[in-house]
Parts: C-alpha cells; structure tokens; sequence
C-alpha cells in the first residue's frame, strides 16, 4: 500500500461522520444551501480553490492546481437528497421529516470530500489539476444543465470526468464497471388531452377526453413494440393520470405524464416524434386535442472505453482485480452525469460501488427506498479510486 493511502485510510473516522452529519441534514434539489456551505468551508480549509460562478445558488466547483503543468480531470458527484421520508432506523437518520438520503449522494458527497482532502495533499505529484465537481439537483434531472449553463466548467474543458454511484446489489468492497451505454436517456413527458365536457348521460353531445386518454394510453405503447426496433432498449411509462370530478360528469380536460428512456440519440428522437405524431393525430381522430410537453431531457450515459480502462487498472491497483466486476447489461435509470460526459467530449465514465453488507439484509433493497442502509464502508472503496484514478492521469508524462 502507498504512503498516501495509508494517510487516507487513517482519515476514516473524520469521513464517516461527516457522512453522518450529511445524511441527518438532507436537502432537497436547489435547495441545498447549508451542504453547498459546508462543501465550501472544508474545501477552503485544504487548500482547494473555490470557483466562484454568478447565478449558482447550491452546488460547487473547485480546483485543485497540481504542482507541475498538464491537462485538468474531473471528478464529479452530487450532494441533493429525496422528498421522502427515512425508515432506516438508523441512529443517524434523517432528521427532516419527509426528506431522507434513499439515492446515497450522502455517500457520494463524503467521498468525494475524502478524495479532495488527499489530492489536495498530493500536489506535488499532479501534472495538471483535478476539478471538483459537488451537483446540485441531480434527483430532478437538472442541476448538470445549470451548473453548466452558468459556466462550472470554466473556459478549460476537463480531459475527462469521473465519478460513481451507490449500488445496493453490490458488496461494498467491490466497484461496478459498464463498458458503454450504462444509464440511460430520460425525457418526462405531459400530455393534455382537451374534449368537451358535459352531462354523462348525453356523451353525444360532448367528446370524452376520458375515453380518449384510454385509446391514447394503449396506442403510445405501440412506439415501443412497434416503431422502435426491438435489439434496443426502450421504455415508456405513463405513472399519471388525472382528470374528472364525479361519476357522472364528462369532463373537459386529462393529463397525464409519464417517462420515456432509450440510449440511442437518433432513436430518442425517432420515438419522441412518434409519441408526439400519435399523440395529435390520434386525438384527432377522436375529435379531441391531443397536446405534448416535453419538460426535462437527459442524453444516456456512454462510458468511454479508453476512461473505463483507466477507472479499472485503479480500481486493480488500489485494491486487486478481484474487486473489479463488470457490468454485464446497462441499466434504463438516469443520471445526469450524462450532461457532464457530454460538456467533456464524450471522455467520461461513471462506475458503481457498492452499497451493501452481506450481513445487513436492509442494505440491498434498492435505490429510493426508504428502508435501504447505505453502508459507511463503501466510502472506504470510492475515495481511493477517485484518488488513484486523478493521480495516475495526471502522473508524469515523461515517466
Ligand atoms: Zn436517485
Ligand atoms: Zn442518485
């Protein structure tokens, strides 16, 4: 074991509280002023440089600038928790109701930190700088389209980005590695189905945008088994519906929404033409309109061959081969780590660490759930790697 990680792994106690201080004081997406603040405070305290960027109200960047020149790298988590409550019964749950870490970026946060405090000490060794990256806002698929929009990546595009996840279906002391697409797009989608509404005893002459949502509802789930091709993967779930006051009135208006995933840009958009195409002229045909919103969209997460190789010679120098499991199929959940791979030139990956403890059944139930524990000891898996990681792509060029 190098000297550096034995410094870091004697830190362990200071990180897993701060995981606990994080994890009792969640916030929810664009608010997470008082994690955004103590991100600052300890980063000052090291010797990172906080950068400043005018609009951005939670969320930060910051540089660590290596000894010698070369290229920046990025490394990139996200700091926001969920609008649900906790049911861990954990000493250190959360102590706002109806908000909890479920999704670990509490994980994701203290390691991250864990990271930047040994890099900071490494200096000397850095031929280029590593850029931190604390997102703001990843539940709500937003915060990496601000944060860049604003500027976070300054006018020197990073070589590369890396960052992680929690899995809960892995054991804690093993990284996950998906070569290519490994998340996939996500569009949130809104429809509003107008009619005319009237007595439900005279349907003649009214047009029930009820019944239409019903015929709408089937004939869209014809975009996947029937216009996208069936050796890519693709979903689309509708999760709402509202409409209607009382059994016997027709009312005048639906909505629905619903999430629609792919990999494939070209066919992101083929199917969200499609969706629309059928959402018109099918409500049309009706005597309905049929009207779409496309709200938030997020590109899939393409993991770069040549990072992914350097994520795994880390991952084997720092721990052995052994910890290293790669990723047989790609997973249709999102992350807007995406945005960030994009902003990078298509040169990004994001692995998994696992989250889990053999003898803790509750710790492998899943993503947003609220029972699922995120075990401390994973921080001891994801911080070496993001260290090993920065320190091998910025090592000298010459040696
Ligand atoms: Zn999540
Ligand atoms: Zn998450």
């Amino acid at each position: 074991m190098e000297q550096w990680q034995m410094e870091m792994s004697g830190w362990y106690p200071e990180f897993q509280a701060l995981r606990h201080r994080l994890h009792r004081e969640p916030e929810r997406s664009f608010q997470e002023h008082g994690t955004t603040q103590l991100i600052r405070e300890l980063l000052t305290g090291w010797g990172a440089e906080v950068e400043e960027h005018p609009g951005l109200e939670t969320g930060l960047t910051a540089l660590i600038r290596g000894a010698h020149p070369g290229p920046t790298v990025a490394l990139r988590e996200d700091i926001d928790a969920l609008p649900m409550g906790e049911n861990t019964g954990l000493p250190f749950s959360s102590c706002r109701e109806g908000l909890c870490h479920a999704c670990g970026h509490d994980i994701h946060t203290a390691a991250l930190l864990w990271a930047a405090k040994a890099l900071c000490r490494l200096r000397d060794r850095l031929h280029g700088s590593v850029k931190l990256i604390f997102q703001c806002a990843e539940e709500v698929g937003a915060g990496a389209e601000q944060m860049l929009a604003l500027g976070a990546l300054g006018p020197d595009r990073p070589e590369a980005v890396v960052g992680f996840h929690c899995d809960p279906k892995l054991p804690w002391d093993t990284v996950g590695l998906r070569y290519g697409p490994s998340n996939a797009s996500f569009d949130i989608l809104t429809w509003h189905i107008t009619g005319q509404g009237g007595h439900g005893a005279y349907p003649q002459q009214c047009v029930d945008p009820v019944m239409v949502s019903g015929y709408l509802l089937t004939q869209l789930q014809t975009v996947i088994s029937r216009v996208n091709s069936p050796t890519h993967p693709a979903v689309l779930t509708i999760g709402e519906i509202h409409g209607g006051t009382a059994p016997n009135i027709i009312p005048d208006r639906v909505t629905m929404r619903g999430t629609m995933r792919a990999f494939d840009p070209a066919i992101r958009q083929q199917l969200l033409s499609a969706i629309r195409r059928i959402t018109e002229e099918g409500c049309r045909a009706l005597g309905a309109e049929g009207t779409l919103i496309h709200d938030v969209g997020t590109p899939a997460i393409h993991n770069h061959p040549d990072i992914a190789d350097r994520v795994a010679r880390a991952v084997e120098e720092t721990f052995g081969r052994e910890h290293l499991q790669v990723i047989p199929e790609p997973s249709l959940g999102s992350d807007d780590f995406a945005c960030w791979i994009e902003a990078c030139g298509g040169r990004g990956v994001q692995f998994l660490v696992g989250s889990h403890d053999p003898q803790l059944p509750n710790s492998s139930l899943g993503l947003h759930v609220a029972e699922n524990i995120f075990v401390d000891e994973c921080l001891k898996t994801a911080a070496p790697v993001l260290v090993r990681f920065a320190l091998n792509y910025l090592s000298d060029p010459r040696s």
